[in-house]
């Protein structure tokens, strides 16, 4: 990698560059570094990057550039959740700034479907959209898609495991084929590669590092815990974390009960999952971006896409149901060059589960792993500590005091 290369550099149009150096960007990330040169020759490409890479700017970039110069031009960008659709809007908000003729329309789910009518009326250069929503639109006929020269699948592995692919295909079959098509995915699975080969043309593949595994930055460990005393362990390693914590369970139940319990705790807690409207869940985001709220406790539906930084720790308290979703969610944390903490709480019943991740990101296995599916309960350490009252030691922690937003 080149060390001085700079966006200033790269004789990208003045609006753009202006953009640039207003939001800050001097050098270009590695991702950006390699995948600009060739999406701006209208190359398809796969490119293997996470979150926190710079993906979102390594396509809008390029994207940005070349609607600027062709008047003509509309793109499709689709992602998997309406948090990463918003914020990817927010993204070319700031690339556009000087570039106003570059409208975008936001299509999620959770909008009013009218007000989304109107905004694809008025053409917009950029579409963002969930694609459960937008094939909505494309049935009733509310656009025309047929001006479209690019499509962007971001997140597309999250796509799937969500259960997008029927949608993804039925936009592709709906959009022109004379097309550039950019790809981007954390994990590069079988579904992915089908997919690339029939919705790519001859795709350059770009990848950066290898990004089954996190930043080195994260340091991750696994917490022994009997399953009743998950909450326990949770406040207090959210006591004992420097910055914002983001906690990780495996339902919309679990994620309400526990918020609830940290609650009572005085934790400045917010929640988000599934069953939340867009205007609640957009409130917890913003509240946990200000710093109104330091934990916020998720389903993984959270775990893509959300670009929060200063998140010191992420628990698990729930184990993630793949190792894709565990290095997604441990991905919140240890951003931009930071270090972070993953702490994973494994009760006996989840230590099979846990040993199969541990073993593909490489990390010590449970004591007892190769035992561990015989017995479940076996000599597994549990964190048998219990406080007769919570409360009152949470009241009397003065790190509780001494932090501005608890
Ligand atoms: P992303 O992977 O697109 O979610 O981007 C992760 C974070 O990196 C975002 O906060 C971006 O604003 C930031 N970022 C992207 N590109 C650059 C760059 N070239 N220089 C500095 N920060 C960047």
């Amino acid at each position: 990698m080149s060390v001085s290369l700079q966006f200033a550099d790269m004789s990208l149009s003045a609006p753009l560059a202006k953009a640039i150096a207003k939001m800050g960007f001097t050098n270009p990330t590695a991702i950006q570094e390699k995948a600009i040169p060739i999406i701006s020759k209208g190359t398809d490409t796969i490119s293997l990057a996470e979150t926190g890479s710079g993906k979102t700017a390594a396509y809008l970039i390029p994207l940005i550039s070349h609607l600027l110069e062709n008047k003509e031009k509309h793109a499709l960008i689709l992602a998997p959740t309406r948090e990463l659709a918003t914020q990817i809007g927010s993204v070319i908000k700031e690339f556009t700034l000087f570039a106003p003729e570059i409208n975008f329309a936001i299509i999620i789910g959770g909008a009013p479907m009218f007000k989304q009518i109107k905004q694809l009326e008025r053409k917009p250069r950029i579409i963002v959209a969930t694609p459960g929503r937008l094939v909505d639109h494309m049935r009733r006929g509310s656009a025309n898609f047929k001006q479209l020269s690019h499509l962007i699948l971001d997140e597309a592995d999250r796509m799937f495991d969500m259960g997008f692919a029927p949608q993804v295909n039925e936009v592709v079959r709906r959009i022109p084929v004379q097309r550039q098509t950019l790809l981007f995915s954390a994990t590069f699975p079988k579904e992915i590669r089908e997919l690339a080969g029939r919705v790519l043309r001859n795709p350059v593949e770009i990848e950066i590092s290898k990004t089954q595994l996190p930043p080195k930055v994260i340091s991750q460990r696994m917490i022994a815990v009997g399953a009743a005393n998950k909450n326990d362990r949770t406040l207090d390693l959210i006591n004992a974390a420097t910055g914002s914590v983001i906690v990780f369970t495996r339902t919309k139940r679990r994620t309400d009960r526990l918020a609830r319990y940290l609650e009572e705790y005085g934790v400045k807690v917010t929640r988000i999952h599934g069953d939340r409207s867009q205007g609640q869940r957009n409130k917890s985001i913003d509240g946990f971006k200000s710093g109104l709220y330091r934990v916020m406790v998720a389903t993984d539906i959270a775990a893509r896409g959300l670009d929060i930084s200063d998140i010191s720790d992420v628990i698990n308290y729930d184990l993630p149901m793949t190792t894709e979703d565990y290095v997604h969610r441990i991905g919140r944390t240890g951003r931009a060059g930071q270090n972070g903490q993953a702490l994973t709480l494994v009760a006996p019943e989840e230590v099979h589960d846990w040993t199969q991740i541990a073993r593909k990101m490489g990390l010590p296995l449970p004591e007892n792993a190769s035992k561990s599916k015989s017995r479940p309960n076996g000599h597994i350490h549990q964190h048998a500590h219990r406080r007769t009252d919570r409360r009152d030691n949470q009241r009397n922690n003065p790190r509780n005091d001494q932090r501005k937003w608890r």
